[in-house]
């Protein structure tokens, strides 16, 4: 029988923890999330991600920049919170405006701040199998839902449909550091669904509404679903065509309540980290 997997239970009581663990700590933990200009999704994501901290006793700023705000002063603003240390961890909202480098600023955060993990000295860390300062949110929710439904990728075949900086990319190489068989594919990958097909563990990273068909997975495969799309009536769905595809597989997360509610809860956690670390908490 299908288990759907319950991103929603799984987050709250990681949650749980992490408020348990603040209630006892001298200094809070910090965090600063930057957001440049007037993106209404970018915004959302930012008060979403204050409530959160807020609710669990994180202190959060949420720095606002004029969308024409320059590189150099976006720069400058990381550049003090670098130097600041009641700020435990930083955060970029992107996308940015295109007229700023976001590589560049990217590589200006501080690593030992890198809340998102996307500087490239912990994602090299994590390329080499070696421990970054934290893990990236959305790559780490996901294995904390494996490993919470005792789904071990060790020997396993993983396929990872994306190839993105945020999720494709590093869940790849976390899994292989975990001793799973990884393929990724992308958008000029051909026959596609002979690859997805030899799959214990499918994982879809794409953003497009039912790309994952059920003929597309082997019965009683693992289907991880990080897609947020909208489909035809506004209504919030993954990449994985879910009612079909749950009657084949063995686990299944849902769209909302799957990967979703664990990213925000990681970014929580590595919150807390990177403040112990800081603070030298063990
Ligand atoms: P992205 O940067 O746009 O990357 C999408 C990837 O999919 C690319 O590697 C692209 O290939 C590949 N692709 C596109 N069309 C394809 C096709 N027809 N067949 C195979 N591969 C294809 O996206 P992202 O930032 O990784 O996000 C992916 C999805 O996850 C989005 O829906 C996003 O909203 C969602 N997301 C959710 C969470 C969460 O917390 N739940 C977090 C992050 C992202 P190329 O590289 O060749 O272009």
């Amino acid at each position: 029988m299908t288990k759907i997997i319950d991103g929603k239970l799984v987050s709250q009581k990681i949650l749980e923890n992490i408020a348990d663990e603040i209630l006892f700590l001298e200094k809070k933990p910090s965090l600063a999330v930057i957001i440049v200009g007037e993106d209404p999704a970018s915004k959302i994501y930012v008060n979403l991600k204050k409530k959160k901290a807020t609710e669990l006793g994180i202190n959060s700023t949420v720095i606002e920049m004029h969308e024409t705000t320059t590189e150099e002063s976006l720069l400058n603003k990381i550049e003090e919170l670098n130097n600041d240390e009641k700020t435990n961890a930083i955060l970029v909202q992107l996308p940015l405006p295109k007229h700023i480098n976001t590589t560049a600023v990217i590589e200006k955060i501080n690593p030992k701040k890198d809340v998102d993990c996307f500087h490239p000295y912990n994602v090299g860390k994590i390329a080499t199998n070696n421990k970054p300062y934290v893990y990236p949110c959305t790559p780490k929710g996901i294995l904390s839902l494996l490993e919470y439904y005792d789904i071990n990728p060790e020997g396993k075949k993983v396929v990872i449909i994306g190839r993105s900086n945020i999720v494709g990319r590093p869940i790849a190489l976390m899994l292989l550091n975990k001793n799973a068989t990884v393929t990724i594919c992308h958008s000029k990958t051909k026959n596609l669904e002979e690859i997805t097909q030899t799959a214990d563990i499918l994982i879809a990273a794409v953003g497009k509404t039912k790309l994952v068909t059920e003929n597309m997975v082997k019965t009683g495969a693992v289907v991880i679903d990080v897609g947020m799309n909208r489909d035809e009536n506004g209504k919030l769905c993954g990449d994985v065509d879910f009612s079909n595809v749950k009657e084949k597989v063995s686990f299944i997360t849902p769209v909302p309540g799957g990967v979703g509610p664990m990213t925000i809860c990681t970014l929580m956690h590595n919150t807390l980290e990177l403040a112990k670390q800081q603070n030298a908490i063990n």
